[in-house]
Protein backbone atom coordinates (compact mmCIF):
# COMPACT_ATOMS: atom_id res chain seq x y z
CA UNK A 1 0.00 0.00 0.00
CA UNK A 2 1.14 3.36 -0.79
CA UNK A 3 0.45 7.01 0.26
CA UNK A 4 -0.01 9.60 -2.56
CA UNK A 5 -0.50 13.20 -3.43
CA UNK A 6 -3.84 13.29 -5.71
CA UNK A 7 -4.97 16.33 -7.10
CA UNK A 8 -8.32 16.98 -7.79
CA UNK A 9 -8.18 18.93 -11.32
CA UNK A 10 -6.53 15.50 -12.68
CA UNK A 11 -8.40 13.01 -15.12
CA UNK A 12 -10.16 10.10 -13.21
CA UNK A 13 -10.42 12.41 -10.26
CA UNK A 14 -14.18 13.65 -9.19
CA UNK A 15 -15.48 15.34 -6.27
CA UNK A 16 -19.39 14.76 -5.79
CA UNK A 17 -21.51 17.48 -3.75
CA UNK A 18 -22.10 18.11 -0.53
CA UNK A 19 -23.63 15.81 1.16
CA UNK A 20 -26.36 17.25 3.69
CA UNK A 21 -25.77 16.12 7.59
CA UNK A 22 -26.69 16.21 11.55
CA UNK A 23 -23.92 18.71 12.26
CA UNK A 24 -20.52 20.06 11.63
CA UNK A 25 -22.28 22.14 8.77
CA UNK A 26 -19.20 24.26 7.79
CA UNK A 27 -17.53 21.28 6.74
CA UNK A 28 -17.89 19.60 3.59
CA UNK A 29 -17.98 16.02 3.33
CA UNK A 30 -18.56 14.88 -0.28
CA UNK A 31 -17.94 11.24 -2.09
CA UNK A 32 -14.20 11.30 -4.05
CA UNK A 33 -14.24 8.86 -7.07
CA UNK A 34 -10.80 7.85 -8.85
CA UNK A 35 -11.40 6.28 -12.02
CA UNK A 36 -7.92 5.02 -14.42
CA UNK A 37 -5.82 8.48 -12.27
CA UNK A 38 -2.31 8.10 -13.04
CA UNK A 39 0.11 9.54 -10.32
CA UNK A 40 3.46 10.54 -11.46
CA UNK A 41 6.16 8.64 -9.00
CA UNK A 42 7.07 12.51 -7.35
CA UNK A 43 3.58 12.42 -5.80
CA UNK A 44 4.63 9.13 -4.22
CA UNK A 45 4.94 9.88 -0.06
CA UNK A 46 7.77 8.08 1.37
CA UNK A 47 8.95 4.66 -0.16
CA UNK A 48 6.75 1.95 -1.55
CA UNK A 49 4.73 0.15 0.94
CA UNK A 50 4.65 3.02 3.41
CA UNK A 51 1.44 3.40 3.05
CA UNK A 52 -0.11 1.54 5.90
CA UNK A 53 1.92 3.61 8.79
CA UNK A 54 1.33 6.53 7.26
CA UNK A 55 -2.55 6.44 7.31
CA UNK A 56 -1.88 4.74 10.83
CA UNK A 57 0.29 8.05 11.81
CA UNK A 58 -1.96 10.60 10.48
CA UNK A 59 -4.84 8.34 12.56
CA UNK A 60 -2.98 9.03 15.88
CA UNK A 61 -3.04 12.75 15.75
CA UNK A 62 -6.78 12.77 14.29
CA UNK A 63 -7.41 10.74 17.74
CA UNK A 64 -5.41 12.63 19.47
CA UNK A 65 -7.53 15.89 18.48
CA UNK A 66 -10.51 14.06 19.28
CA UNK A 67 -9.56 14.10 22.62
CA UNK A 68 -8.64 17.45 23.35
CA UNK A 69 -11.86 18.15 21.66
CA UNK A 70 -13.45 16.29 24.10
CA UNK A 71 -11.72 17.22 26.96
CA UNK A 72 -12.32 21.00 26.12
CA UNK A 73 -15.94 20.50 25.73
CA UNK A 74 -16.18 18.62 29.20
CA UNK A 75 -14.93 21.83 30.80
CA UNK A 76 -17.58 23.95 28.98
CA UNK A 77 -20.34 21.71 29.76
CA UNK A 78 -19.07 21.92 33.26
CA UNK A 79 -19.56 25.71 33.11
CA UNK A 80 -22.99 25.58 31.63
CA UNK A 81 -23.87 23.10 34.77
CA UNK A 82 -22.46 24.97 37.09
CA UNK A 83 -23.89 28.08 36.59
CA UNK A 84 -27.59 27.11 35.71
CA UNK A 85 -27.39 24.44 38.67
CA UNK A 86 -26.66 27.62 40.91
CA UNK A 87 -29.04 30.10 39.17
CA UNK A 88 -31.87 27.59 39.02
CA UNK A 89 -33.81 27.30 42.13
CA UNK A 90 -36.67 24.06 42.77
CA UNK A 91 -38.38 23.36 45.82
CA UNK A 92 -37.01 26.78 47.62
CA UNK A 93 -33.08 25.33 46.55
CA UNK A 94 -31.10 25.81 43.70
CA UNK A 95 -30.92 22.58 41.99
CA UNK A 96 -27.51 21.93 42.42
CA UNK A 97 -27.82 21.31 46.23
CA UNK A 98 -29.78 17.98 44.62
CA UNK A 99 -27.51 14.80 44.60
CA UNK A 100 -29.50 13.46 41.18
CA UNK A 101 -27.81 17.01 39.96
CA UNK A 102 -24.41 17.08 41.93
CA UNK A 103 -23.89 13.61 40.78
CA UNK A 104 -23.48 14.95 36.95
CA UNK A 105 -21.50 17.56 37.57
CA UNK A 106 -19.08 15.41 39.96
CA UNK A 107 -18.73 13.02 36.92
CA UNK A 108 -18.33 15.73 34.25
CA UNK A 109 -15.22 17.41 36.14
CA UNK A 110 -13.83 13.60 36.61
CA UNK A 111 -14.02 13.07 33.23
CA UNK A 112 -12.94 15.73 32.14
CA UNK A 113 -9.51 15.71 34.03
CA UNK A 114 -9.03 12.01 33.46
CA UNK A 115 -9.28 13.26 29.83
CA UNK A 116 -6.93 16.09 29.87
CA UNK A 117 -4.62 13.96 31.62
CA UNK A 118 -4.55 10.86 28.81
CA UNK A 119 -4.84 13.58 25.47
CA UNK A 120 -1.46 15.30 27.34
CA UNK A 121 0.27 11.49 28.29
CA UNK A 122 -0.52 10.11 24.47
CA UNK A 123 0.86 14.22 23.17
CA UNK A 124 3.76 13.69 25.48
CA UNK A 125 4.70 10.30 23.66
CA UNK A 126 4.21 12.12 20.14
CA UNK A 127 6.29 14.92 21.42
CA UNK A 128 9.55 12.73 22.26
CA UNK A 129 9.23 11.24 18.66
CA UNK A 130 6.63 11.88 16.27
CA UNK A 131 6.62 8.50 14.48
CA UNK A 132 5.76 6.81 17.86
CA UNK A 133 4.23 3.59 17.48
CA UNK A 134 0.82 4.91 19.98
CA UNK A 135 -1.99 3.10 18.41
CA UNK A 136 -2.97 1.41 21.69
CA UNK A 137 -2.83 5.09 23.35
CA UNK A 138 -4.28 7.41 20.46
CA UNK A 139 -7.54 4.88 20.50
CA UNK A 140 -8.11 4.86 24.23
CA UNK A 141 -7.63 8.58 24.10
CA UNK A 142 -9.94 8.96 21.56
CA UNK A 143 -13.03 6.43 22.52
CA UNK A 144 -12.44 7.50 26.42
CA UNK A 145 -12.68 11.04 25.33
CA UNK A 146 -15.93 11.03 23.34
CA UNK A 147 -17.52 8.15 24.80
CA UNK A 148 -17.42 10.52 28.28
CA UNK A 149 -18.15 13.88 26.44
CA UNK A 150 -21.29 12.96 25.02
CA UNK A 151 -22.77 11.73 28.36
CA UNK A 152 -20.89 15.27 29.43
CA UNK A 153 -23.50 16.98 26.57
CA UNK A 154 -26.30 14.79 27.48
CA UNK A 155 -26.22 15.81 31.54
CA UNK A 156 -25.77 19.34 30.56
CA UNK A 157 -28.71 19.24 28.20
CA UNK A 158 -30.65 17.48 31.68
CA UNK A 159 -29.48 20.16 33.91
CA UNK A 160 -30.55 22.80 31.96
CA UNK A 161 -34.31 21.28 31.56
CA UNK A 162 -36.94 22.34 28.87
CA UNK A 163 -34.71 25.21 28.26
CA UNK A 164 -31.77 22.81 27.08
CA UNK A 165 -33.80 21.47 24.30
CA UNK A 166 -34.48 25.01 22.72
CA UNK A 167 -32.55 25.56 19.64
CA UNK A 168 -31.33 29.11 21.30
CA UNK A 169 -29.51 27.27 23.72
CA UNK A 170 -26.15 25.85 22.32
CA UNK A 171 -27.06 22.15 23.65
CA UNK A 172 -28.36 21.01 20.74
CA UNK A 173 -26.11 22.31 17.57
CA UNK A 174 -23.22 20.71 19.88
CA UNK A 175 -25.05 17.60 20.65
CA UNK A 176 -25.35 17.18 17.02
CA UNK A 177 -22.09 18.61 15.93
CA UNK A 178 -20.48 16.11 18.51
CA UNK A 179 -22.23 12.82 17.51
CA UNK A 180 -20.29 12.19 14.67
CA UNK A 181 -17.03 11.58 16.55
CA UNK A 182 -18.07 7.92 18.01
CA UNK A 183 -18.41 7.22 14.48
CA UNK A 184 -15.51 9.12 12.68
CA UNK A 185 -11.61 8.20 13.09
CA UNK A 186 -12.97 4.05 14.37
CA UNK A 187 -16.43 3.84 15.54
CA UNK A 188 -16.78 3.17 19.39
CA UNK A 189 -17.27 -0.04 19.03
CA UNK A 190 -14.14 -0.67 16.88
CA UNK A 191 -11.91 1.01 19.81
CA UNK A 192 -13.37 -1.10 22.40
CA UNK A 193 -12.11 -4.42 20.50
CA UNK A 194 -8.92 -3.15 18.87
CA UNK A 195 -6.20 -2.75 21.55
CA UNK A 196 -6.62 -5.87 22.94
CA UNK A 197 -6.97 -7.76 19.38
CA UNK A 198 -3.55 -5.77 18.71
CA UNK A 199 -1.97 -7.78 21.59
CA UNK A 200 -3.83 -11.05 20.21
CA UNK A 201 -1.77 -10.31 16.87
CA UNK A 202 1.80 -9.38 18.01
CA UNK A 203 1.69 -12.51 20.46
CA UNK A 204 -0.05 -14.78 18.56
CA UNK A 205 3.10 -15.54 16.65
CA UNK A 206 4.65 -15.75 20.11
CA UNK A 207 2.16 -17.91 20.84
CA UNK A 208 1.49 -20.51 17.95
CA UNK A 209 5.34 -21.10 17.30
CA UNK A 210 5.87 -22.89 20.62
CA UNK A 211 4.99 -26.63 21.85
CA UNK A 212 2.04 -27.22 24.24
CA UNK A 213 4.91 -26.44 27.60
CA UNK A 214 6.61 -23.88 25.80
CA UNK A 215 3.41 -22.29 25.14
CA UNK A 216 1.79 -23.08 28.37
CA UNK A 217 5.13 -21.22 30.16
CA UNK A 218 4.46 -18.38 27.56
CA UNK A 219 1.63 -17.27 28.60
CA UNK A 220 1.89 -18.23 32.53
CA UNK A 221 4.97 -15.39 31.94
CA UNK A 222 2.88 -12.97 30.12
CA UNK A 223 -0.16 -12.78 32.47
CA UNK A 224 2.19 -12.80 35.85
CA UNK A 225 4.55 -9.81 34.73
CA UNK A 226 2.97 -6.52 36.40
CA UNK A 227 5.40 -3.67 36.49
CA UNK A 228 2.76 -1.46 37.53
CA UNK A 229 2.88 -2.94 40.76
CA UNK A 230 5.95 -1.96 42.17
CA UNK A 231 5.18 2.07 41.68
CA UNK A 232 4.53 4.13 44.79
CA UNK A 233 4.18 8.20 44.56
CA UNK A 234 4.53 8.63 48.53
CA UNK A 235 0.93 9.95 49.19
CA UNK A 236 -2.06 7.47 50.38
CA UNK A 237 -4.29 8.45 47.76
CA UNK A 238 -2.10 8.85 45.00
CA UNK A 239 -0.22 5.31 46.20
CA UNK A 240 -4.10 3.61 46.58
CA UNK A 241 -4.81 4.57 42.44
CA UNK A 242 -1.73 3.00 41.79
CA UNK A 243 -2.53 -0.08 43.57
CA UNK A 244 -5.69 -0.33 41.54
CA UNK A 245 -4.32 0.46 38.48
CA UNK A 246 -2.11 -2.41 39.24
CA UNK A 247 -4.93 -4.91 40.01
CA UNK A 248 -6.45 -3.79 36.65
CA UNK A 249 -3.11 -4.40 34.69
CA UNK A 250 -3.08 -8.08 36.32
CA UNK A 251 -6.99 -8.49 35.45
CA UNK A 252 -5.88 -7.69 32.06
CA UNK A 253 -3.23 -9.60 31.52
CA UNK A 254 -5.11 -12.50 33.24
CA UNK A 255 -8.16 -11.92 30.76
CA UNK A 256 -5.22 -11.90 27.99
CA UNK A 257 -3.93 -15.78 28.87
CA UNK A 258 -7.22 -16.90 29.05
CA UNK A 259 -8.16 -15.58 25.71
CA UNK A 260 -5.34 -17.29 23.82
CA UNK A 261 -6.25 -20.48 26.28
CA UNK A 262 -9.68 -21.00 25.38
CA UNK A 263 -10.74 -19.27 22.31
CA UNK A 264 -7.10 -19.23 20.26
CA UNK A 265 -7.95 -17.56 16.80
CA UNK A 266 -11.42 -17.53 17.55
CA UNK A 267 -10.77 -14.69 19.58
CA UNK A 268 -11.82 -12.26 16.60
CA UNK A 269 -14.98 -13.03 17.58
CA UNK A 270 -15.67 -12.78 21.36
CA UNK A 271 -15.98 -9.19 21.08
CA UNK A 272 -17.18 -9.19 25.22
CA UNK A 273 -14.19 -10.49 26.20
CA UNK A 274 -12.03 -8.19 24.46
CA UNK A 275 -14.54 -5.01 25.62
CA UNK A 276 -13.94 -6.09 29.29
CA UNK A 277 -9.67 -5.95 28.46
CA UNK A 278 -10.27 -2.51 26.85
CA UNK A 279 -12.15 -1.47 29.95
CA UNK A 280 -9.73 -2.69 31.96
CA UNK A 281 -6.80 -1.09 30.27
CA UNK A 282 -8.89 2.34 29.94
CA UNK A 283 -9.10 2.21 33.55
CA UNK A 284 -5.45 2.08 34.81
CA UNK A 285 -4.40 4.48 31.59
CA UNK A 286 -7.18 7.35 33.34
CA UNK A 287 -5.70 6.40 36.55
CA UNK A 288 -1.53 5.83 35.55
CA UNK A 289 -2.06 9.23 33.25
CA UNK A 290 -3.40 11.30 36.24
CA UNK A 291 -0.78 10.29 38.15
CA UNK A 292 1.86 11.27 35.71
CA UNK A 293 0.18 14.50 35.03
CA UNK A 294 0.23 15.24 38.66
CA UNK A 295 3.36 14.26 39.65
CA UNK A 296 4.78 16.33 36.52
CA UNK A 297 3.12 19.49 37.88
CA UNK A 298 3.21 19.25 41.89
CA UNK A 299 6.29 17.75 42.96
CA UNK A 300 4.93 15.64 45.40
CA UNK A 301 2.49 18.67 46.85
CA UNK A 302 -0.68 17.46 45.32
CA UNK A 303 -3.91 20.06 45.30
CA UNK A 304 -6.94 18.62 47.74
CA UNK A 305 -9.39 19.38 44.24
CA UNK A 306 -7.14 16.99 42.32
CA UNK A 307 -6.29 14.53 44.84
CA UNK A 308 -10.55 14.57 44.94
CA UNK A 309 -10.40 14.06 41.31
CA UNK A 310 -8.16 11.37 41.35
CA UNK A 311 -10.03 9.27 44.19
CA UNK A 312 -12.92 9.59 42.55
CA UNK A 313 -11.48 7.74 39.26
CA UNK A 314 -9.71 4.95 41.14
CA UNK A 315 -13.29 4.43 42.79
CA UNK A 316 -15.04 4.55 38.98
CA UNK A 317 -11.65 2.12 38.02
CA UNK A 318 -12.51 -0.28 40.89
CA UNK A 319 -16.40 -0.61 39.91
CA UNK A 320 -15.13 -1.42 36.07
CA UNK A 321 -13.17 -4.21 37.84
CA UNK A 322 -16.37 -5.10 39.69
CA UNK A 323 -18.25 -5.50 36.44
CA UNK A 324 -15.96 -7.27 34.81
CA UNK A 325 -15.36 -9.71 37.27
CA UNK A 326 -19.23 -10.29 37.46
CA UNK A 327 -19.86 -10.16 33.86
CA UNK A 328 -18.16 -12.95 33.16
CA UNK A 329 -19.67 -15.99 32.43
CA UNK A 330 -22.67 -13.79 33.40
CA UNK A 331 -26.51 -14.97 33.10
CA UNK A 332 -27.24 -11.49 31.10
CA UNK A 333 -24.99 -12.88 28.78
CA UNK A 334 -26.15 -16.14 27.76
CA UNK A 335 -29.83 -14.79 27.93
CA UNK A 336 -27.85 -11.95 25.44
CA UNK A 337 -27.26 -14.84 22.98
CA UNK A 338 -30.87 -16.47 23.42
CA UNK A 339 -32.53 -13.49 22.66
CA UNK A 340 -30.05 -12.58 19.76
CA UNK A 341 -30.59 -15.95 17.99
CA UNK A 342 -34.54 -15.42 18.84
CA UNK A 343 -35.28 -11.67 17.37
CA UNK A 344 -32.35 -12.62 14.32
CA UNK A 345 -34.53 -12.97 11.16
CA UNK A 346 -31.62 -12.59 8.15
C1 LIG B 1 -18.87 13.66 8.72
C2 LIG B 1 -18.01 12.50 8.33
C3 LIG B 1 -16.73 12.73 7.86
C4 LIG B 1 -15.93 11.66 7.49
N1 LIG B 1 -14.66 11.93 7.05
C5 LIG B 1 -13.88 10.91 6.62
C6 LIG B 1 -12.59 11.17 6.09
O1 LIG B 1 -12.15 12.31 6.02
N2 LIG B 1 -11.85 10.12 5.65
C7 LIG B 1 -12.30 8.84 5.72
O2 LIG B 1 -11.61 7.92 5.34
N3 LIG B 1 -13.52 8.58 6.25
C8 LIG B 1 -14.32 9.56 6.68
N4 LIG B 1 -15.57 9.30 7.18
C9 LIG B 1 -16.03 7.90 7.22
C10 LIG B 1 -15.95 7.34 8.62
O3 LIG B 1 -14.62 7.12 8.98
C11 LIG B 1 -16.79 6.05 8.65
O4 LIG B 1 -18.15 6.40 8.52
C12 LIG B 1 -16.57 5.29 9.96
O5 LIG B 1 -15.27 4.77 10.02
C13 LIG B 1 -17.55 4.12 10.11
O6 LIG B 1 -17.53 3.30 8.97
P1 LIG B 1 -18.89 2.98 8.22
O7 LIG B 1 -19.66 4.23 8.03
O8 LIG B 1 -18.52 2.18 7.02
O9 LIG B 1 -19.71 2.12 9.26
P2 LIG B 1 -19.74 0.53 9.34
O10 LIG B 1 -18.34 -0.01 9.38
O11 LIG B 1 -20.69 -0.01 8.36
O12 LIG B 1 -20.35 0.36 10.81
C14 LIG B 1 -21.74 0.25 11.12
C15 LIG B 1 -21.86 -0.16 12.56
O13 LIG B 1 -21.28 -1.46 12.75
C16 LIG B 1 -20.32 -1.40 13.74
N5 LIG B 1 -19.25 -2.37 13.45
C17 LIG B 1 -18.53 -2.49 12.32
N6 LIG B 1 -17.62 -3.47 12.46
C18 LIG B 1 -17.78 -3.97 13.71
C19 LIG B 1 -17.15 -5.00 14.46
N7 LIG B 1 -16.13 -5.72 13.99
N8 LIG B 1 -17.58 -5.24 15.70
C20 LIG B 1 -18.59 -4.52 16.23
N9 LIG B 1 -19.23 -3.54 15.58
C21 LIG B 1 -18.82 -3.26 14.34
C22 LIG B 1 -19.81 0.03 13.76
O14 LIG B 1 -19.22 0.37 15.00
C23 LIG B 1 -21.11 0.77 13.52
O15 LIG B 1 -21.80 0.92 14.72
C24 LIG B 1 -16.41 10.33 7.58
C25 LIG B 1 -17.70 10.11 8.06
C26 LIG B 1 -18.51 11.18 8.42
C27 LIG B 1 -19.90 10.90 8.93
Amino acid sequence: MGAFIVERDWDGVSVGTDMPKMGLKVSSTTPVRFKDVKVPKANLIGEEGDGFKIAMNILNYGRLALGAVSAGLMNQSLRDMEKRAASRTQFGVPIHDFELIQEKMVRTAAHAFASRNITFFTANLLERDSLANVAIESSHTKLYGTDRCWDALYDALQIAGGAGYLRTLPYEKRMRDFRVTTIFEGTSEIHSIYPPLTLYRQYGSEVTKRGPVGKLLFLLRLSRSNPLKRLRAGHPKVDRALEVAARSESMFRGLLRDGFMRYGKKIVEREFHLRRMTRLSLSLFWLVASVASMRSRYDGHYPEDELALLEYLTEEAVAVQRKVSDEQQSRLERAHRRVFASISRH
